[in-house]
């Protein structure tokens, strides 16, 4: 059995980054999700052990002490890290390990990893972001400005990643983001 292949993905929020891992981790065979640990509080509907692995910032330090962490990142006032253990069993298995982290967490992984995959999902234009983000009305206008702007930043990481895909039409990004998969799995090893 060939071993699978380490994928980071990487999104600013409101580009659909969850609707289109949602419908392609549902190939539990050929994807395996790494779970995160992170200090953020769960939100509703948030399930430890499943969405992330939800510590207290004590714990969080001792992890990183250990040196369990393959990448570890500040967002918006919380630690989030992805543990090292679980991804080269998955790898190993066959398994596509997919780890949806952050911009500076992946440049860590680029650093660590030379055998990853990087994979960017953008919005067709910031504006359309700004829409999708200013149409959940969840948030108050502040939070939305905070969100334009640290979308802004992390679409200036877009060069360092492999792949691009724009979601402009959640159809066709899921395909293009299938095509970009099956283009990593057929690559030949250096
Ligand atoms: P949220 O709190 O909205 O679930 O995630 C905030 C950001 O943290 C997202 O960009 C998400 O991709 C990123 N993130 C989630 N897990 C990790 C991780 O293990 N490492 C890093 N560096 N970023 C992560």
């Amino acid at each position: 059995m060939s071993k699978g292949k380490l994928i980071v993905v990487s999104a600013p929020s409101g580009c659909g980054k969850g609707t289109i891992l949602g419908k392609i981790l549902k190939d539990k065979k050929r994807f395996y999700y790494s779970v995160s640990a992170t200090t953020r509080k769960p939100r509703e509907g948030e399930i430890d052990g499943v969405h992330y692995i939800f510590m207290t910032e004590n714990d969080f330090r001792q992890k990183v002490a250990e040196n369990a962490f393959l990448e570890h990142a500040t967002y918006c006032g919380n630690s989030y890290g992805t543990l090292s253990a679980p991804i080269d069993e998955h790898l190993n298995a066959g398994q596509n390990v997919i780890l949806e982290i952050e911009v500076q967490g992946a440049m860590q992984i680029r650093e660590k990893r030379p055998d990853a995959h990087f994979v960017f999902i953008a919005p067709p234009s910031l504006d359309v972001l700004r829409d999708r983000l200013t149409g959940r009305g969840t948030e108050d206008p502040e939070i939305i400005a905070k969100r334009v702007i640290q979308a802004e930043l992390e679409l200036s990481y877009q060069h360092f990643y492999d792949y691009c895909v724009v979601n402009d039409d959640l159809k066709k990004a899921i395909s293009d983001f299938l095509a970009v998969v099956r283009a990593i799995e057929l690559r030949v090893e250096k």
